[in-house]
């Protein structure tokens, strides 16, 4: 499953920062995921409380956030939150749009007790 290799990914990453900085706990982790990315909130959520039952993110909580989409049409230049596929240009009705946002998956912030 996608997610669970990404939350698997996330744990070892916030676990390395922990050891590296002396930090007490982490409270929370804030995750923005783009609504492209195909990673699905809930699965996330469930993937990430199996993944710290124990150990050094026991009683840490993900925070989903939300990322939209937005392309840029390469017609005429015009940046666009598109509502569904096939993405166009509102402006031109242009297709030929590389999207800017919305694929990307990284935390955002912690919050920690040092
Ligand atoms: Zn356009």
């Amino acid at each position: 499953m996608h997610e669970t290799a990404l939350v698997q990914d996330l744990v070892k990453a916030v676990e390395k920062t922990i050891r590296q900085n002396n930090i007490k706990k982490v409270n929370s982790i804030a995750l923005s995921v783009g609504t492209l990315s195909n990673a699905l909130p809930d699965a996330l959520i469930f993937a990430f409380e199996a993944f710290t039952h124990s150990g050094l993110l026991k009683g840490t909580k993900l925070i989903i956030k939300e990322i939209p989409v937005k392309a840029c049409c390469e017609a005429c230049g015009q940046y666009f939150e598109p509502d569904g596929f096939p993405f166009a240009c509102p402006e031109c009705r242009g297709r030929c749009c590389s999207i800017t946002q919305g694929e990307e998956i990284y935390i955002e912030s912690l919050d920690c007790e040092i």
